[in-house]
């Protein structure tokens, strides 16, 4: 259940929620839903502001590193990106944005992208996914494949999803899982995750064995896997 949103002066906007299964009260920050107070059934709602007030120190330093990261404040739903710079493969796509009456819809125009339609945050959000999985589907898939060719291994499936925390992954059955955020990446780096997960089909672990054999496919491993501890920031925050 959700209370209004609080908006008091000094004080971070925050939400009320009655959770059945809480036994006291908890702050919950998340990117979606911003700063909660979540409290057990029948807490008296009067006490929460001075909660609210007596953590202001931890809400600040939290909301300042999620702001930072997610380069957004948590609670505010992400803007439209200008365009989507797909560098794995090379494209750039420029998205022009064009409100207007009916359901919100993406045209593709000689290389450039148009949001038409009603002003939904969650359904442009969508479309821009749709696109986004279509382009992943095209690319990825025939590039692991070709990358699974000169390193001798066979792939099973190749599925392209959206997650939200792995890059890629492969199943014991020899299923690999490409992220379609593989395309924010730098083709080096885009690379270096399928061969790692190339790598999974003979070593099901994170094992010296297993390393050594990413080194033999990618020499650079190291650099390359530094580099993508830092990548998130490259994946527009309207997917974060
Ligand atoms: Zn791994």
């Amino acid at each position: 259940m959700d209370a209004d949103a609080k908006d008091r002066e000094g004080a971070p906007d925050w939400r009320l929620k009655v959770s059945p299964r809480a036994r006291r009260v908890t702050l919950r920050l998340s990117m979606a839903e911003g700063l909660c107070v979540v409290v057990p059934r029948g807490f008296d709602a009067r006490r929460a502001p001075a909660i609210v007030a007596e953590r202001a120190d931890w809400i600040a330093r939290h909301m300042a590193r999620m702001t930072a990261r997610y380069g957004r404040a948590p609670g505010v739903p992400p803007s439209l990106p200008g365009g989507l710079d797909l560098r794995a493969c090379g494209e750039i796509w420029p998205l022009d944005v064009c409100p207007g009456p009916g359901r919100p819809r993406l045209v593709q125009n000689a290389g450039r992208l148009l949001l038409a339609g009603a002003e939904e945050a969650e359904a442009r959000r969508e479309l821009l996914l749709g696109f986004l999985r279509r382009r992943a589907a095209a690319v990825l898939p025939p590039l692991l494949r070709e990358l699974a060719a000169a390193a001798g291994e066979r792939v099973g499936a190749v599925t392209v999803r959206n997650q939200k925390t792995r890059w890629a992954s492969c199943s014991s059955r020899g299923t690999i899982n490409c992220n379609c955020r593989l395309l924010f990446l730098p083709p080096g780096l885009t690379r270096y995750v399928l061969l790692h997960e190339l790598a999974h089909l003979r070593h099901m672990d994170h094992s010296p064995a297993f390393w050594g054999r990413v080194a033999e496919l990618d020499p650079d491993w190291r650099g390359h896997e530094r580099e993508l501890g830092r990548a998130g920031p490259l994946v527009p925050p309207f997917l974060a």
